[in-house]
């Protein structure tokens, strides 16, 4: 899809952030040009709109979850840091490239049955979307695929799916 190397070029590569020897990829950038960021929702709109997605996921920021639920006519469901969910919560603990989180997310939020997308910028080790999708499960939802704008193919994240499909637009290697 030639929309996908506009997307490339707007995502900024930081070397040694946050720490020495990491490049980050900074999506700021992407979110400055509203092509390039309206090109990637849309992309994953066409994708979803005709797969029954009842719910979208997103860790930790909202930025592509939110439109792509909007547009698809889903709910949204975050998946946030701990202290940031006021209602009845379960939670799941994961590592990052770089250190170790959890998650949290609203048990009534999700129904059984419920057919998820799990969205996330970027993934890595897989360990956030691993996190997520057990959240997501542990209340009977079936997730169906997960969703990134980047991946870094090197660190296997993949694996740590267990054959969940893994759809993203940019490879960075
Ligand atoms: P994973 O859990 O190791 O797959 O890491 C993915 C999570 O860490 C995502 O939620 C990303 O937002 C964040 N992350 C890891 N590396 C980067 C990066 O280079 N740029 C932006 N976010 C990153």
């Amino acid at each position: 899809d030639p929309r996908i190397d506009g997307i490339k070029t707007k995502i900024r590569v930081v070397p040694d952030f946050p720490k020495k020897g990491i490049m980050f990829q900074d999506i700021t950038t992407l979110l400055l040009d509203p092509k390039a960021f309206k090109d990637t929702i849309d992309l994953f709109v066409e994708r979803y709109r005709h797969m029954n997605i009842s719910v979208v996921a997103e860790a930790r920021g909202f930025i592509f979850g939110t439109p792509i639920a909007l547009a698809i006519g889903a709910k949204f469901v975050p998946l946030r840091k701990p202290k940031k969910l006021p209602g009845e919560i379960i939670f799941e603990e994961y590592e990052l490239e770089y250190g170790s989180d959890r998650l949290e997310m609203h048990v009534e939020a999700v129904d059984s049955g419920d057919r998820a997308l799990v969205v996330d910028d970027l993934i890595a080790t897989g360990g956030t979307l691993c996190a997520a999708m057990n959240l997501l499960r542990r209340v009977g939802a079936d997730v169906v695929e997960c969703a990134c704008v980047i991946e870094l193919p090197e660190l296997n994240g993949r694996e740590r799916l267990e054959g969940k499909p893994l759809y993203v637009l940019v490879e960075y290697r």
